[in-house]
Parts: structure tokens; sequence; C-alpha cells
């Protein structure tokens, strides 16, 4: 019996919803929690209450809520897509019913940016206790980039040392500005300091400051800019031989213009201020003005390039491979009403929790993507809708 328990009800959910539920040989029974009940519903009837059996109002807020929940649908493992805020209550409810765990994104406290994992990395010792594992970060990057750098440096080389994780939105949604997953977490993200690693250590650049042009197949050149994400933690934990790591992430001019003028308003801010008698976060308000990206599917055109170059050592030579996906907007939503952001999210989430399920990734305490053997996984991406290519290149990143 592999009942599974997904809490979250937005753009990512709905893609993990639709693909468990198009694999009944994995997900036997599929339980939908949210804060908004009636999204549960939506979705439910979307593929039918055969295999949502039920749906449920939670706080995930409330590691307590969460545990009675546990306690009474019993599934084998919790999936987490709702907002990084939660990932803590979540596993803690997990640790205290011995359920297992799988998110897309690192837990982030709700007053400051942080993107990193040391708050859930410290549950590693009391997972183990408890004989449940937690696997973080399997959406795409995090995750399928995590697991590319894995099959890279499996198959490919005898040490790697170079790594420019590249995630490339061609696509076209027709709105002045929009984000294309939870605007909240997303303008977090690109307007913290970017970051990478160079000979051991962190280096800081400024916000949207470090500009690359670069050439991503099947969209072409694109601005690209460098930007601190989780991955790059974990990864250069895990492969101790990277000199560098970086990650570069596409954005145009009207966005840019746009989300300056946002933040010299002060409308970017997590800081809360005061509204008519009301404490609110700029940003939060801003999240409430913005399209829903769950909305963006309908007329959204292009694709995304996600991947990751490699550059390391094979048989005393240097050598640079790329792996990398295409998705097309257009082909997602025909497929399960979503864009290619949430559906590059939630497949590589479904399939995450298949391998835990089936026993193919499944040791007790608290895992990175790359920690497992990438193999199956990387079959499972082009078996259940994102193929990947490796090609040998010169590496667009010799400076
Ligand atoms: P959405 O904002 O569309 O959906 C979030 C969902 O979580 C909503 O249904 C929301 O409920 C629910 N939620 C929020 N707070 C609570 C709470 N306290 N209790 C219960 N449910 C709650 O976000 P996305 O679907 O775009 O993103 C989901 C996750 O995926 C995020 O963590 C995001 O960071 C991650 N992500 C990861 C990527 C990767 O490649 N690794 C890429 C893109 C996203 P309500 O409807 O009531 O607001």
């Amino acid at each position: 019996m592999s009942r599974v328990l997904i809490i979250g009800a937005g753009g990512v959910a709905g893609v993990v919803v639709k693909k468990c539920a198009m694999l009944p040989e994995y997900f036997s029974e599929i339980h939908l929690a949210s804060r908004t009940v009636s999204k549960c519903e939506k979705l439910q009837q979307e593929v039918g209450s055969d295999r949502v059996v039920g749906v449920y109002s939670v706080d995930a807020d409330n590691a307590n809520e969460v545990a009675e929940l546990i306690r009474k649908v019993e599934p084998s493992l919790v999936i987490n897509v709702a907002l990084p805020y939660q990932d803590l209550p979540i596993m803690d409810a997990c640790l205290e019913t011995g359920v297992h765990y799988l998110d897309t994104a690192n837990y982030e406290p709700k007053d400051e940016a942080k993107f990193e994992y040391s708050w859930q990395w410290a549950y590693q010792e009391r997972f183990k206790e408890k004989g449940i594992m937690a696997l973080l970060g399997a959406g795409f990057d995090p995750g399928v980039t995590n697991v590319y750098t894995a099959y890279a440096a499996k198959h490919y080389f005898d040490e790697i040392h170079y790594l420019d994780i590249v995630d490339c939105n061609g696509g076209d949604h027709g709105q002045a500005f929009a984000t294309n997953f939870n605007p909240e977490i997303n303008i977090r993200e690109i307007t913290q300091k970017g970051k990478y690693w160079e000979n051991g250590e962190w280096h800081e650049t400024a916000p949207i400051s470090v500009r690359k042009d670069l050439d991503y197949p099947n969209v072409g050149v694109r601005p690209s800019y460098l930007l601190f994400h989780e991955e790059l933690e974990s990864l250069v934990k895990h492969f101790p031989t990277l000199k560098r790591a970086r990650f570069w992430m596409t954005f145009g001019d009207a966005y840019l213009n746009h989300l300056r003028v946002l933040e010299g308003i002060g409308m970017t801010s997590i800081e809360p201020i005061d509204f008519q008698g009301q404490k609110i976060a700029p940003l939060e308000f801003l999240k409430a003005v913005l399209p829903n990206p769950g909305s963006l599917a309908e007329g959204y055109t292009g694709k995304t390039c996600i991947g990751t170059y490699v550059t390391g050592i094979k048989d005393g030579k240097e050598k640079t491979i790329f792996i990398y996906n295409n998705c097309d907007h257009a082909v997602c939503n025909a497929e399960v009403g979503a864009q290619a952001v949430s559906y590059t999210t939630g497949v590589p989430a479904m399939i995450g929790a298949s391998m835990m399920l089936q026993g193919h990734w499944m040791k007790p305490g608290v895992w990175n993507m790359e920690q497992f053997d990438p193999d199956e996984f990387m079959e499972r991406l082009n078996k259940y809708g994102l193929p990947w290519h490796v090609v040998e290149c010169e590496s667009p990143f010799k400076e």
C-alpha cells in the first residue's frame, strides 16, 4: 500500500497530484490537504475521487494539526508542496508520527531570506533514530540539477571541478510582470545578494549584477544573471572536488525594470509595515495583486531550458558536458493544465516520491538528491515527461 498525503494545492501541487494520479502502480491512494480546501476539491474533481480519495483543510504552520491529519490518513509518505515556511512544522509532524517526508524547497523563516539547509540538516539524527527518511529539494532546481550533477560525476568524469547550473525560461505569458512560481518566494530569491563558491569559500555579489549572455539549446541567446540558489550549498558539500559552483537564471529587460521599480518603492520588502491598523509585509501584498502563477498556463508559449554544465577530468584530460532538458509550456498545459515551471517542479517531486516508495532511494535520515544513485531517477525523467540530453561541448564559462 503506497498511500501519500500531498500538502499544498498551488501550481506545483496541481502537477504532482495529476502525475501521481496517472500512476496507481506507484501511488495506490492520494490524499490532498491545504490551507484552502476548495482548491483541493477542485483538483479532486479534475482527477476523480477514485484517485484523490480524501481532501482536507490544514494549517501546515501548525505541526500538531499536521500530525493529527497524518494519524487520520496514515500515509507512507508526506509530499510537501506548500511553501518553504511550512517545511519544519511538516518535518516535525512526520517525526512525531513516523512517516517519510519529501519537499521541493529549503525551509525559510518568514522574516529573513536565507536559502540554506542548516535548519533541515539539523534533523538528520532524529530522522535516523526514528527510522524515517526526508528527501530535500526534489523539484527541478534544486532537484534534477543535483541529480544531473551526480550523473555527470558518476558516468563522465574521474573528478568534477567546475559547475554552472543554468535556468532559462524562454517562454512568453503575455503579462507585463508575473512570476512563474509563488511570487513571494521567487522575489525573495532574486532580490537577495548573488553568491557563488570558489576555491573553498563563498563570494557575494550585488543582486542581479553579474551578467553573461548564454546560448540555450532550442531557445537561443538570453541574458543570464548570477544568483545564489540553494542546491549550490549541498552540491559543494557533497562534491568537495568542486573548485567553483555557480547558478545562472535568465531575466528579460522588462522583468528587471519592473522588479527595480517595485524594489525602489519598497514593495519587495519582507519587513512588515503598519497599514490601516494591520501589520502587513509589502511583498505579501504584492503577491496578492500579481497574477496567480497557475493562471499563466493558458496561452503560454515557448520553452524552458534548465541544465548543468560540468567541467572535470576524465583519463587525465579536461572536458565539459552539458546535461539539460527543454520543456514546452503549451505541451505541459495540454497534458496537465500547467505551465512549464510548475511542471518541471511537480514531475521530479512525483518521481522522487516513487523512488522512495519503491525503495530505490530509501534510507533513514535527511538527504539531498545527489546523495543517491542517479540512474533510475534519470530513466524515470525520460519516461514521465522530462527527457534530457547530454552534449560534450566547449565550456561557455572559460574566462
Ligand atoms: P503556490 O503559492 O502556487 O502554492 C502554495 C500552496 O501552499 C497553496 O495551495 C497554499 O494555500 C498552500 N499553503 C501555503 N501556506 C500554507 C499553510 N500554512 N498550510 C497549508 N497550506 C499552505 O506555490 P507553488 O506551487 O508555485 O510552489 C510550491 C513549492 O514549490 C514552493 O515551496 C516553491 O518554493 C517550490 N518550488 C520549487 C522549485 C524547484 O525547482 N525546486 C521551482 C518552483 C517552486 P492557499 O491556496 O490557501 O494559499
